[in-house]
This record gives C-alpha cells, structure tokens and sequence, in this order.
C-alpha cells in the first residue's frame, strides 16, 4: 500500500488491498481511501485505484475542491430566433 498526496488538490490518497485497512474484501481487490475524509472506493485494479482521485468518490474531496476539471464550459445556445427572413 502506499499513500499519495494528489498536488492539485492536495488530498492524501492511499492505495491499498482492502484488507490492510482494514476493510472488507469482497468489494474488490483495491481500495482507494481519502485520508483526510475517511472515505473509500473499491477498484478492480491497481491501477483503476491509482487513478481514481478524491473528486471521484469523496463527497469531502468534491466541495474542497474549487473547480472540477470535469466541469467544461457550458455550451451556450443562444437562441437566435431568427424566422428565416433576411
Ligand atoms: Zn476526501
């Protein structure tokens, strides 16, 4: 297991095998937990673990952060009720 600290939001993670933190197995065989929140996710893989940041899962991790990359611009459709005439 290891823990890391995600740089753009500055939440610790720990990677880890469920049962080192104590956690119930049967959801999967990795487990994301936010050190700072105390909350958790299973992955199915290491990796899927390792990618899973904060924003992901933890409700703690979401309103910390200020502005979610998932948040695109919205795309605004002006609309120009133009009747066809010009
Ligand atoms: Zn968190």
């Amino acid at each position: 297991m290891f823990t890391r600290t995600i740089r753009a939001t500055g939440e610790k993670l720990t990677v880890a095998h469920p049962e080192e933190i104590g956690l119930d197995p049967e959801g999967g065989k990795w487990v994301t937990f936010c050190e700072e929140h105390k909350t958790h996710v299973y992955a199915a893989t290491q990796s899927a673990a390792y990618y899973t940041h904060g924003i992901d899962f933890c409700d703690g991790c979401r309103e910390g952060s200020p502005a979610p990359i998932t948040k695109a611009t919205p795309v605004k459709k002006a609309t120009t009720a133009r009747k066809g005439n010009r």
